[in-house]
């Protein structure tokens, strides 16, 4: 059997540490999907379209990473992809309660999924997304904090955002 997880996310934008789980993920797993929610409340700088190609972008060295986009229940999709691990990533104390939280709740919905958590690299512990997009936003430099194939992506989407507020 053929061991398929699902890496779940926002990925508003997809990021260093984001990248760093995905190319881990993939010497674990036979198949890799990376997802992107679809249904989340935050309103996001990345459309779904933008965050899918970054992430294509990063993913395409892999042979076995695909990348979706799922609406609803996480643990549907999963059941839909015949997964049965569910990949996060973890940075700090403040991320487990959080994560731990959320794969009960996801455990009492398909025990079938198991949650699985990879450590952060050292050096992307202080990397998230929201830090990204306060930094481009307020026009600082981003090579250090997203992938290479990020970068026009990201810029774009700024460059649109600010305008937009003008
Ligand atoms: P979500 O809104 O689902 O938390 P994110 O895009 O913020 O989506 O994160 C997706 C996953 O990637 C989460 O498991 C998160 O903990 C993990 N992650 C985010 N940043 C990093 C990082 N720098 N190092 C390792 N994992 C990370």
């Amino acid at each position: 059997m053929k061991l398929l997880a699902i890496y779940p996310g926002t990925f508003d934008p997809p990021t260093l540490g984001h990248a760093d789980i995905i190319e881990r993920a993939h010497q674990l797993f036979d198949e890799v999907i990376v997802a992107v929610g679809r249904n989340t409340s935050k309103s996001p700088l990345l459309t779904v379209d933008e965050r899918i190609e970054a992430l294509k972008g990063i993913s395409k060295p892999f042979a076995n990473v695909t990348v979706d986009s799922f609406e609803g229940l996480l643990m549907d999709y999963a059941k839909s992809k015949g997964a049965r691990s569910v990949v996060r990533g973890l940075r700090a104390v403040a991320d487990f309660e959080y994560e731990f939280q959320i794969a009960m709740v996801n455990r009492k919905l398909n025990p079938d999924v198991d949650s699985v958590f990879l450590m952060t690299r050292w050096e992307y512990s202080y990397l998230s997304s929201s830090v990204v997009r306060e930094v481009a936003l307020l026009g600082g430099e981003t090579k250090d904090l997203v992938p290479q194939s990020v970068q026009e992506i990201l810029s774009n989407a700024v460059r649109r955002k600010l305008s937009s507020v003008d």
